[in-house]
């Protein structure tokens, strides 16, 4: 059975693990305080083949834990990074992050498949204090070759579920 591995990666408190919650138990967890690093596991179905996908949830500063960063990106298939549409900040630290994404990763993988990096625009639902156009990320993400969503964990169970299907799928080719 194939095992697939995707990092969820960005400031603190964007909604990482948010998400990946929402994705496993479709419930929005308001407050989710976790002071560790944590993978979770779940086995999926994705074209009639059977996987056993390893999240993992990241929690170090990836500004200031640049060797840990470094790890996760080697250990990864696949990358979910997100930020927080209404934090400015978020965003430039996951253009940093997909930037060396890029560089780390990329060459010595599947720079030529299709894109193992997804570029989140998360809170969605918070569109009146907004600090980040939606078409900056859709900017960013073209210009590295990275798929785009905005959505919400909030609100949007339907998205953040096709997005986690998306990026498993896109990884288990490479
Ligand atoms: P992490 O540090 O990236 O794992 O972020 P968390 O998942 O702990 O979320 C940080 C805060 O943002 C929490 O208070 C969440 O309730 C909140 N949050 C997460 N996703 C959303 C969202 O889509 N909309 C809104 N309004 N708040 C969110
Ligand atoms: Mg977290």
């Amino acid at each position: 059975m194939n095992d697939i591995k995707v990092a969820v990666l960005g400031s603190e408190g964007v909604g990482k693990s948010a998400l990946i919650v929402r994705f496993l138990t479709r419930r929005f967890i308001g407050e989710y305080a976790s002071s560790s690093d944590c993978i979770y596991r779940k086995r999926m179905s994705i074209d009639a083949r059977q996987l056993n996908l390893e999240l993992y949830d990241t929690c170090s500063q990836p500004c200031n834990g640049k060797s840990s960063l470094n790890d996760q990106i080697h250990w990864a298939d696949g990358f979910v990074v997100v930020y927080d549409i209404s934090d400015r900040s978020s965003f430039l630290t996951a253009k940093a992050i997909v930037q060396l994404i890029r560089e780390l990763h990329l060459p010595a993988n599947k720079r030529d498949t299709e894109s193992v990096i997804f570029l989140v625009g998360n809170k969605q639902d918070l569109c009146h204090i907004r600090e980040v156009e939606r078409e900056e990320g859709q900017k960013l993400a073209c210009e590295c070759r990275c798929q785009f969503y905005e959505l919400s964990a909030a609100e949007h169970y339907q998205e953040v579920l096709l997005m986690f299907s998306k990026i498993v799928r896109s990884a288990s080719l490479g």
